[in-house]
């Protein structure tokens, strides 16, 4: 079997009309604009990319956008304060506090501190645990991209045997329980799972989110399964490419650490993969540009539920 490749780009773009459209209508017919605000604390290089990439979006789509960046020294109290001012905003109808955040301030407190009505990264407990019941909820964005590209490409979820590799709060546990309320069958496997390529083997629809570059390799892979790839790691040693990748991509990637010094990875190694899968979202180009897209959707969400809409 050669795997279709599932790209995410597509995908991304199709969301953002759509939300863009819902915009206009929204400002339209009853004089709301929605508002994102997204709060950055720091200097940390890869968040400033994932915050430019927010704004822009958010521009692109219509929202009012809100970008705060704090010095790295502020304190926990002052953006608690920020935050809480967010909250009591009418104009902002969705916050997200880029992680992640410096040691000093309390991560957890300040995202309990969010509005849940307003919690667009769906990580406050009472939107996790409106998923967990199976209610409507703001869900975390890159699971909830994974669900529209599946949807997407008219791949039935119901009654599937589905395995989610990694059991984080982001992805892996979001990702379980929205499979779960489109009725698959669904594992969880972690680092204490025993016998894991049995396990994910069984899978029809395999969702990796680990962390590992090319750790899912042909053996944890079933004949024609679904392979959703969210990992994103940087390969550095020129010997592991062509262990990880089809022969035909070997030149390119190697070209990308001749000249930055790495090429994207996801969770899975293609050159195993591509022979068995029926599909599979590549790194990079698959799940990864569905974030931004799903954040866009959130908010619009977010303001139309607050307004009982
Ligand atoms: P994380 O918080 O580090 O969680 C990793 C999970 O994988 C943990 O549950 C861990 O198990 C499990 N795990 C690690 N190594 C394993 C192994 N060898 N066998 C079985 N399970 C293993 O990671 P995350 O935040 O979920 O991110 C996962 C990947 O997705 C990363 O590559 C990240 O960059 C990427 N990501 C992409 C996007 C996007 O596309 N926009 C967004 C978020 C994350 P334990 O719980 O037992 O430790």
């Amino acid at each position: 079997m050669k795997a279709k490749l599932l790209q995410g780009k597509p995908v991304a773009e199709a969301i953002k009309a759509e939300v863009a459209a819902e915009v206009a209508e929204l400002v339209e017919k009853h004089g709301i604009r929605p508002g994102l605000a997204v709060v950055r604390v720091g200097e940390d290089p890869a968040s400033a990319v994932y915050v430019a990439s927010k704004v822009r979006s958010s521009e692109e789509v219509g929202l009012v956008s809100r970008h705060h960046h704090l010095p790295a020294e502020t304190p926990h109290d002052e953006l608690l304060a920020l935050v809480n001012s967010l909250n009591a905003d009418d104009d902002i109808d969705g916050i997200l506090v880029q992680l992640p955040l410096p040691k000093h301030i309390d991560e957890t407190a300040i995202l309990d501190a969010i509005d849940p009505a307003k919690d667009v990264d769906g990580f406050h407990p009472t939107n996790v645990g409106r998923l967990s019941q199976g209610r409507d909820a703001l869900v975390p964005c890159t699971p909830a991209g994974v669900i529209e590209i599946l949807k997407r490409a008219g791949i039935e979820i119901a009654g599937k045997e589905a395995v989610v590799l990694g059991r984080s709060n982001i992805v892996g546990k979001p990702m379980a329980a929205l499979l779960l309320k489109e009725n698959a069958t669904v594992t969880i496997c972690h680092s204490r799972t025993k016998n894991l390529a049995e396990v994910t083997s069984r899978a029809e629809i395999l969702v990796a989110a680990i962390g590992s570059a090319g750790f899912v390799c042909g053996e944890h892979v079933r004949e024609g399964a679904v392979v959703i790839d969210v990992g994103i790691n940087q390969v550095t040693e020129r010997e592991r490419v062509p262990q990880i990748f089809a022969d035909e991509d070997v030149e390119k990637r190697l070209a990308a650490i001749e000249k930055r010094g790495f090429t994207l990875c996801g969770d899975a190694g293609p050159r195993e993969i591509l022979e068995k899968a029926a599909y599979y979202t590549p790194v990079p180009g698959g799940v990864g540009l569905l974030t931004v897209a799903m954040l866009m959707k959130n908010t619009v969400k977010a303001a139309k539920m607050r307004r009982k809409l």
